[in-house]
């Protein structure tokens, strides 16, 4: 088995950032295994201390905190990175050696001390946070961390930040928080939370590396790789799915399929209608089969159908935890759709970029090179300031969406854009 970073794409210096960090983690540990004299010394070297400013004395490199964010835009590898890490605290052969133990199940989600915080609907609750805090405090069983790893920590409600913070402030001496966000901007983390934290920030990885993932780890083939990894703008997720799944690349080609069409105002609603169909039938798709395998295992638990002493009880009980599993559900599915609209809006928002370079005469390759004769076609009616006009409104509509402006709506106005200019 590789290396834990292996799959960390294109992001040499937080890697080695990392390293380090995992490195003194388990000098710290060393130290507290050879008792309490030499713990001074040790500690001293591996400059532990709860994140003051997010950032330890000396070379900001070498230390090791409690707290960490991983920054990025999406698909950069927050999540993989802030597992590898994860792995790395609790590998016990090195710094994340990929093959021992502690690797190998922390990599496969099944390590004792790595819980994985990954929301399904628009938020992270409060519930949720404190039974996850409360767990962190315990001691490791496995002798070394306990790690704490949240999945889009942007969703976070204000309450369960202040849940999250107030362990962040006090924690537990061997508790590690791995925090991932789009940005340290104050919308996505809290500004306290942020504070005690250290930033990881990861770069959009370059085509010619991911593409080059897609060859060594899925054995796609080379120019397939290239092509998928350009189209997916740095997404390495979104890359793989692309080269190896016929149906996201049909919707891809729907997607880039719009500027062509945007011929009237009939024209730009129908665009707008069949884009937000699109996205719902694919989010529909995504959570169908979670759903139902969630509601026939909930019913099982609860005895669906039981007529035995208590069952009337189980009865009363079962309707509410029908009723939360379906409010999750309802949540998820939400955030489904507007993934899928995202991914949609990126795609487009690729296509309008070619034409402003393309206008430009910029010596780039295009994103999109199954529809760069398009986009050049577009550059030379529209010019370079009605190009970037177009990128603009697309841009817009995802800022508006993210804003909650109702989709349908935020996505009318942007066709309307684009075919006015
Ligand atoms: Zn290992």
């Amino acid at each position: 088995m590789p290396d834990v970073f292996a799959d960390l794409v294109g992001q040499d210096e937080a890697v080695g950032t990392l390293r380090r960090a995992a490195s003194a983690a388990a000098a710290v540990l060393r130290a507290a295994a050879a008792g309490p004299d030499d713990l001074a010394a040790l500690a001293d070297e591996a400059e532990v201390a709860p994140a003051a400013g997010g950032v330890a004395a000396g070379d900001p490199g070498a230390g090791m905190t409690h707290a960490w964010i991983f920054t990025g835009p999406p698909g950069s590898g927050r999540s993989v990175a802030a597992r590898a890490f994860a792995a790395a605290l609790q590998c016990v052969h090195g710094t994340g050696c990929g093959s021992c133990p502690g690797c190998h199940t922390t990599m496969a989600g099944t390590h004792a001390d790595v819980r994985l915080v990954v929301p399904e609907g628009l938020s992270i609750g409060v519930s949720e946070m404190r039974a996850l805090v409360l767990r962190a405090a315990s001691t490791p069983s496995g002798g070394r961390w306990q790690v704490v790893v949240i999945e889009d920590a942007d969703r976070l409600t204000e309450a369960a930040g202040n849940a999250l913070l107030k362990a962040i402030e006090e924690p537990p001496p061997r508790t590690v928080f791995l925090l991932c966000a789009p940005s340290t901007h104050p919308d996505d983390i809290s500004v306290t939370i942020r504070s005690r934290c250290r930033v990881v920030p990861l770069r959009q990885p370059p085509a010619d590396a991911v593409a080059e993932v897609l060859v060594r780890r899925d054995g796609i083939a080379p120019d397939v790789a290239r092509w998928a990894a350009a189209a997916a703008q740095g997404h390495v997720g979104r890359a793989r799915r692309l080269a190896r799944d016929p149906e996201a690349r049909k919707r891809r080609d729907a997607v880039l399929a719009v500027p062509r069409r945007l011929t009237g105002v009939g024209a730009a609603f129908d665009a707008a209608s069949a884009l937000i169909e699109a996205a719902e039938a694919e989010a529909e798709a995504a959570v169908a089969e979670t759903d139902a395998a969630e509601r026939a295992a909930l019913e099982t638990a609860l005895g669906a159908g039981g007529t035995g002493r208590g069952a009337a009880g189980a009865i009363r009980g079962a309707a509410g935890q029908l009723k939360d599993l379906e409010r999750r559900q309802k949540s998820r599915a939400t955030r489904a759709q507007r993934d899928a609209l995202d991914r949609a809006l990126v795609d487009l928002a690729g296509f309008y970029r070619d034409a402003v370079t393309m206008a430009l005469g910029a010596p780039v390759e295009p994103v999109h090179t199954d529809t760069a004769e398009v986009a050049g076609a577009g550059a030379r009616k529209w010019a370079a300031e009605g190009a970037l006009r177009r990128l603009e409104a697309v841009l817009a509509c995802r800022t508006a969406i993210e804003a909650n402006v109702k989709p349908r709506i935020a996505v009318e106005a942007m066709m309307l854009a684009l075919w006015k200019g």
